[in-house]
């Protein structure tokens, strides 16, 4: 299965992407666009992208979760800038591998798969991959993996039927999917949802998060499965009832733009 490269999205998360106080598509566009152009013209050599790699971290904005890399080397690949990936890579520079430059080495770059290779199927990463249709949301979403079974669960729990790839093909209802899955770059600044059912510890580390409905006195919603992957506890920077009423109107209009 391929999932960081796919004909219709990439990904670049493990490269620390999101790994930024401000994750929204603006700031990581402008953060992508900068590298792209600061490495354009730098001579293909280790020593000469070593420097321009510790130049641009020099000037880049501070990481959210300290003990998560991020690496000055992911940027644009396309001068339309829709796809992202890995400047240092072979098939970019045209020859040397200068992944070494970079925050792990190129053996790490070369080898690593994130874990939704583990838990997605190919067509939950197709569809993935056709409901977002670019760099931002799908990254977010491929490597959410419980917000995106629970979101086609949904969809599926009220459409009567599974969601399978060959429904994507309906541009009302990859509309209206995209538009749920959309959540996930639409929370309020900062929300930790943006990383799915984890928040930052006080080290740095990833740490699980659950809502407390205990505290604000109320029951489970039905749908705590998407709303806590999407980051609707109090602490999350989202007000729950807002988010439930929004993930719920999505739902709906997926549900009813589901082809018969
Ligand atoms: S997070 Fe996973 S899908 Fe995304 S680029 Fe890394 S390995 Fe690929
Ligand atoms: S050098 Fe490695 S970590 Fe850096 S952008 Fe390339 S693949 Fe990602």
């Amino acid at each position: 299965m391929r999932l960081c490269q796919r004909e219709g999205a990439s990904c670049g998360a493990c490269c620390g992407l999101y790994n930024r106080a401000d994750p929204s598509r603006p700031a990581v566009r402008a953060e992508l666009h900068r590298r792209t152009r600061a490495l354009q013209d730098v001579p293909r050599t280790p020593g000469a992208f070593r420097a321009a790699a510790r130049a641009l971290e020099s000037s880049a904005p501070a990481p959210l979760f300290p003990s998560v890399r991020v690496c000055a080397l992911l940027g644009f690949l396309d001068a339309g800038e829709t796809r992202i990936g890995c400047l240092a890579h072979p098939a970019v520079t045209g020859g040397p591998d200068l992944r070494d430059c970079g925050v792990y080495d190129a053996s790490v770059c070369e080898t690593f798969l994130c874990p939704s290779f583990s838990w997605l199927s190919e067509e939950e990463a197709a569809i993935a991959e056709e409901a977002t249709g670019d760099f931002h949301l799908y990254g977010l979403v491929v490597t959410d993996v419980p917000f995106l079974q629970a979101v086609l669960a949904a969809v599926a729990d009220g459409a009567g039927a599974r969601v399978e790839r060959r429904h994507l093909a309906d541009a009302r209802f990859r509309g209206a999917l995209r538009r749920l899955l959309a959540l996930k770059e639409e929370l309020a600044p900062g929300s930790e949802g943006l990383f799915g059912a984890f928040s930052a510890g006080p080290g740095g580390d990833e740490r699980p998060r659950r809502i407390d409905y205990a505290a604000i006195d109320r029951d489970r919603s039905r749908y705590d499965a998407i709303l806590t992957c999407a980051g609707a506890d109090p602490l999350s920077g989202n007000d729950l009832d807002r988010l439930e009423a929004e993930v719920t109107r999505r739902l709906d209009a997926a549900v009813a733009a589901f082809p018969a």
